[in-house]
C-alpha cells in the first residue's frame, strides 16, 4: 500500500481540477449549532468581555447598520467583496449573537473566488481549485506536512505544509483585538466570530489531514484500463470518498448536536479537556492542528465502521444526495450502539478542544 502511495505524487497535477468539482465541505456544518452549547460554558467562566461590555447587552444599532465597512474590512484582510450581504451575522445586536453569527460568516462567502495573489504558496491548487465554493477550502484547513516518523497518518499530496488557516487565525484574532482596545465593539466582535470559526475548523479532523484512514482511499481504482490513467482515476476517486465521508461525519455531528437534552455530546462541551499551554494564536492553531492529526486516523475508522463502507461506491456522492445518509437512524438504531458509542466517544474530545480554544481566544483577545 505505501509503494502505490509514494508514486501518487505524480499525479498530483491534475488534483487541482478534480477537486475543483467537488463543492466545499463545511467543519461542523453549522457552527451556529456548537456555537450554541460553546458560549454556555465560555460566558459563565469569562462573564466580562472587557470594560463596560457585556455579553446580552444590546449593541447601538446604527454602529452595526454600515455594512459597508464591511468593504474597508475586505480590503484590509483580502476577503471577497461580493460577500457583504450574506453575512449572518449582520443581523447581530449583542456581542453574544456577533461571535455566535459571525462564527458562521466564513462559510458564506468571503473567502471564495479570491484573486492569485490571495494564495502565493498556490495551495488552492490542492486543496479545491480557485473557483467556486470549494475555493475558499485553503484557508479553512491546515495539512502541516508529511512526516516520516508518521508516514501514515500524515499522508498528503504534495508533501509540503498546505493550508492557510493559522496564517488567517493570526491575522483576525490581532485585528479583533486591536478593534476591542480601539472601542469597536461592533467590528471587533465580528471578526473574534470568524477567528473563531477557523480555529473550530482545525479541531475537526478532517480539515487537519487530507485521508483520515487509508481505508478511504479505493485501491481498486489502480486496475483502470489503460494504465495510465489509473493514477488520476485513483486519485478523482479517493477525493470523491474522502469528502463523502466528510460530508456524512458533518451531517451525522449536526443531527446529534441539535438533538437537545438527548444530544450524545451535551457534555462534551461543559467540561475543559485540559489547559491549552501555548501562547499566541498562532501556536493555538498548531497545537490544535497537532491533536486533530493525532484523532484523525480514530475518528476515520470508526467513522467507516459507523457509517459502512459503501460510501466508496463510485455511484454514492454525499455532497449531491445528502439524503443517502439516514443520519435520524445513526442516532437512534440499536444495531448500530457499538460503532456510534465509539465514534461518539472520539467526536467528543474534538467538541471538547473546540469550546477550549474558543474560551481560549477569547480570552486573548480581551487580554490587557
Ligand atoms: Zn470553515
Amino acid at each position: 500500500m505505501r509503494r502505490a502511495f509514494l508514486h501518487l505524487g505524480a499525479g498530483c497535477l491534475t488534483l487541482a481540477t478534480i477537486v475543483g468539482t467537488i463543492p466545499s465541505a463545511r467543519a461542523w456544518y453549522d457552527h451556529t449549532s456548537v456555537m450554541d452549547r460553546v458560549q454556555k460554558r465560555l460566558e459563565a467562566e469569562f462573564p466580562e468581555p472587557g470594560p463596560g461590555n457585556t455579553w446580552n447587552g444590546r449593541l447601538p444599532l446604527e454602529a452595526n447598520a454600515p455594512i459597508n465597512r464591511y468593504y474597508d474590512v475586505a480590503s484590509l484582510l483580502l476577503l471577497q467583496p461580493r460577500a457583504a450581504e450574506n453575512l449572518p451575522s449582520k443581523d447581530a445586536r449583542t456581542l453574544h449573537d456577533l461571535l455566535r453569527l459571525g462564527a458562521e460568516d466564513p462559510d458564506h462567502g468571503i473567502d471564495i473566488d479570491l484573486p492569485d495573489s490571495a494564495d502565493p504558496s498556490d495551495d488552492r491548487r490542492y486543496m479545491g481549485g480557485t473557483k467556486g465554493p470549494s475555493s475558499a477550502g485553503f484557508r479553512h484547513m491546515f495539512w502541516s506536512g508529511w512526516d516520516w516518523r508518521k508516514p501514515f497518518r500524515t499522508f498528503q499530496i504534495p508533501a509540503r505544509a498546505l493550508g492557510q488557516a493559522p496564517d488567517r487565525i493570526e491575522l483576525l484574532a490581532n485585528e479583533a483585538r486591536d478593534r476591542f482596545r480601539k472601542g469597536d465593539v461592533i467590528w471587533g466582535g465580528r471578526i473574534l466570530g470568524w477567528t473563531i470559526h477557523y480555529l473550530q475548523d482545525l479541531t475537526q479532523p478532517f480539515h487537519a489531514v487530507e485521508f483520515p484512514t487509508f481505508e478511504m482511499v479505493p485501491l481498486r481504482a489502480l486496475l483502470a484500463w489503460p494504465p495510465t490513467e489509473a493514477l488520476d482515476r485513483l486519485i478523482r476517486e479517493s477525493t470523491r470518498v474522502v469528502t463523502n465521508y466528510h460530508w456524512a461525519y458533518e451531517g451525522y455531528v449536526r443531527h446529534a448536536l441539535l438533538a437537545g437534552d438527548a444530544s450524545p455530546f451535551k457534555e462534551c462541551f461543559e467540561k475543559s479537556g485540559g489547559t491549552l499551554f501555548v501562547n499566541s494564536p498562532r501556536d493555538l492553531a498548531l497545537e490544535i492542528a497537532n491533536r486533530s492529526i493525532e484523532r484523525a486516523h480514530e475518528t476515520g475508522e470508526a467513522l467507516v465502521a459507523f457509517v459502512g463502507h459503501h460510501l466508496k461506491e463510485p455511484a454514492v456522492s454525499v455532497p449531491l444526495n445528502p439524503k443517502q445518509i439516514p443520519v435520524e437512524e445513526l442516532l437512534k438504531s440499536p444495531e448500530k450502539t457499538a460503532e456510534r458509542d465509539r465514534l461518539n466517544k472520539i467526536t467528543c474530545e474534538s467538541l471538547r478542544l473546540t469550546t477550549d480554544a474558543t474560551i481560549w481566544i477569547t480570552r486573548w483577545v480581551f487580554a490587557k
